[in-house]
């Protein structure tokens, strides 16, 4: 643990430059958001670690290099809505509302959808809303956004999904793959239009509910 003990704020922004992220405002998110106050309180001396970390019910926070990949490639614009499908500990919420007008998540997780709601209201985090529902084909009654990030491995991209974009311009942003390892792909919609592309290899926790993977095998693996 002699590492984690002198991992500091500006560690882990050396490191996601060193990894290729460019972006100054996604870095600027990075740094405003303490990632501490997301983790448990064990693992605080670890919140600036480039890794994912458990933050109870066998869910996990990502690492920092895959939020910031995916919060760069959403190209968000002050003025845009987000949709992110699997809060978690709001962190990744947290860093999408410092770039966006808006931010809404959904947690299918009770427990975990309670805890980032009381987390995120008592940080001030006052251009989130976190929902307690299914998110695995969006939230159109919000829609459409101009971005949609899906933080948990998903077998397909639902075409109900694509439908909840912004036909101008819209990017999704999703591990798309098996339960074990997946392709990041970012979607962008112009018109009927979508252009795909691939952002390389990741490993999420599995989506659950109706376009997620089997629960039963999904708590299985996870
Ligand atoms: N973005 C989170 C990390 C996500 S881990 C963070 O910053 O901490 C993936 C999350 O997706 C888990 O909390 C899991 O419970 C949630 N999830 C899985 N399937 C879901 C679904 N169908 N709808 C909403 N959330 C889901």
């Amino acid at each position: 643990m002699a590492k984690a003990a002198t991992c500091t704020k500006e560690d882990l922004l050396a490191e996601l430059r060193d990894a290729g992220i460019t972006d100054e405002r996604v870095l600027q998110a990075i740094a405003s958001v303490a990632r501490e106050q997301f983790v448990p309180l064990d693992l605080r001396p670890r919140a600036w670690e480039n890794c994912a970390l458990p933050i109870g019910d066998d869910q996990s926070i990502s690492q920092p290099s895959v939020v910031s990949n995916m919060v760069e490639a959403a190209g968000l614009a002050p003025s845009h809505r987000v949709l992110e499908i699997g809060t978690g500990s709001g962190y990744g919420a947290a860093i999408l509302s410092q770039l966006a007008r808006e931010v809404v998540t959904v947690e299918i997780r009770p427990i975990l959808a309670l805890e980032a709601a009381e987390r995120l209201r008592n940080l001030r985090f006052d251009n989130v809303t976190v929902l307690q529902a299914d998110g695995s084909l969006g939230w159109p009654a919000r829609g459409p956004y101009d971005a949609i990030l899906v933080t948990a491995a998903a077998p397909t991209i639902a075409a109900r999904l694509l439908a909840q974009l912004s036909p101008d311009g819209g990017r999704l942003v999703a591990p798309i793959g098996s339960m074990r390892r997946q392709q990041l792909v970012l979607v962008e919609r112009h018109g009927g239009t979508l252009r795909s592309r691939d952002l390389g290899g990741v490993r999420f926790v599995p989506l659950r509910g109706i376009a997620g993977f089997d629960p039963i095998e999904a708590e299985r693996r996870n």
